[in-house]
């Protein structure tokens, strides 16, 4: 396909600095979004900016110019991918008490502690050397799907869990030189301090995490098996361009090789899992028992309403 035919851009970033009224800032900035016509999902908080949008060429380079004016943000990198369309339905801004959290259980400043940085092409060499560990920073459900030849991938449902994680498996990470990789990097900012403060000394982490790795043309995603879990209607993107693609994902009920997310019909639970398409059908595209039963439930509330008059209100909640 010819790239050039791609008008659209989605942007990622993120930056630690001081934002005085995160309330404030976020409500101008949806304006400003909204007036530019740009989707995605922006946090703001007190600590800083993590964002990801998409829009048209002109919209994202209209957003980074007006972005770069602030002082705050002159020096805040932005990873780049190409795309046919929007990779979101709406745009959000949204006030939060952190920007990425981790419950380590004390404050976490990247500007004042985190680890060291490698660009991709040192990440590449370093993953090579000996007495090396590679952690994967992200949840189990995005590592299934792809990750670094041999890195360690924690099994963890939530970013909130590392800490707890790191506590129980400091010791294979002690003596040895410790890399980190993420989406996008900000998890590694706070996640390689919470290695150091656990007594790990030799702790480096992934600059501009795999999205950026993979544009590297020093590195073009090598190393890398399977594909790189996004948080946008996309849901996954190629990393490896050096190699070329591995399925590595498999089937959360019956183990087929398999690449394909689907959202558990639970509504409540919403866990999203790799699945076949014969399990998808046999499990009622649920993720456990327990949801299946739910989620049929669900569906049968659902028909019942139908027969209901308008405006009789909904059952349960
Ligand atoms: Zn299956
Ligand atoms: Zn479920």
């Amino acid at each position: 396909m010819n790239n050039s035919t791609k008008l659209y851009r989605i942007l990622l970033y993120y930056k630690f600095v001081n934002i005085d009224n995160p309330e404030d800032y976020a409500r101008l900035h949806l304006n400003f979004c909204h007036a530019l016509e740009i989707k995605g999902r922006i946090l703001v908080a007190k600590e800083g900016i993590n964002g990801t949008i998409s829009g048209t060429v002109a919209q994202t380079n209209s957003y980074i110019s007006a972005m770069r004016m602030d002082p705050r943000f002159t020096d805040m990198e932005f990873k780049i991918d190409e795309a046919e369309g929007h990779a979101f339905k709406k745009m959000y801004v949204r006030a939060r008490e952190e920007i990425v959290t981790l419950n380590a259980g004390y404050e976490l400043d990247p500007n004042k502690l985190t680890g060291k940085y490698l660009i991709p092409e040192e990440f590449l060499n370093a993953m090579h050397k000996e007495n090396t560990i590679i952690i994967d920073a992200r949840t189990d459900y995005e590592s299934d799907l792809g990750h670094f030849r041999n890195a360690v991938r924690p099994d963890v449902r939530t970013f909130k869990e590392f800490p707890d994680w790191v506590r129980r498996n400091a010791d294979m990470m002690k003596g040895k030189r410790v890399l980190t990789y993420c989406t996008g990097g900000i998890r590694c900012e706070k996640f390689t301090a919470v290695l150091i403060n656990e007594g790990i000394d030799d702790v480096s982490q992934l600059k501009g995490g795999i999205i950026n790795y993979s544009k590297d043309p020093s590195t073009r995603g090598s190393m890398f098996e399977g594909k790189c879990y996004v948080f946008d209607e996309r849901i996954s993107v190629d990393v490896n361009f050096a190699e070329g693609y591995k399925l590595v994902g498999k089937c959360y009920h019956c183990g087929k090789p398999h690449d394909r997310y689907v959202n558990c019909a639970h509504l409540s639970c919403h866990f999203q899992f790799i699945c076949c398409e014969e399990c998808e059908i046999t499990h009622k595209r649920s993720c456990s028992k327990e949801c299946e039963e739910a989620a049929d439930h669900e569906w049968k509330i659902e028909k019942y309403r139908k027969f209901l008059p308008e405006g009789a209100g909904t059952i349960g909640n």
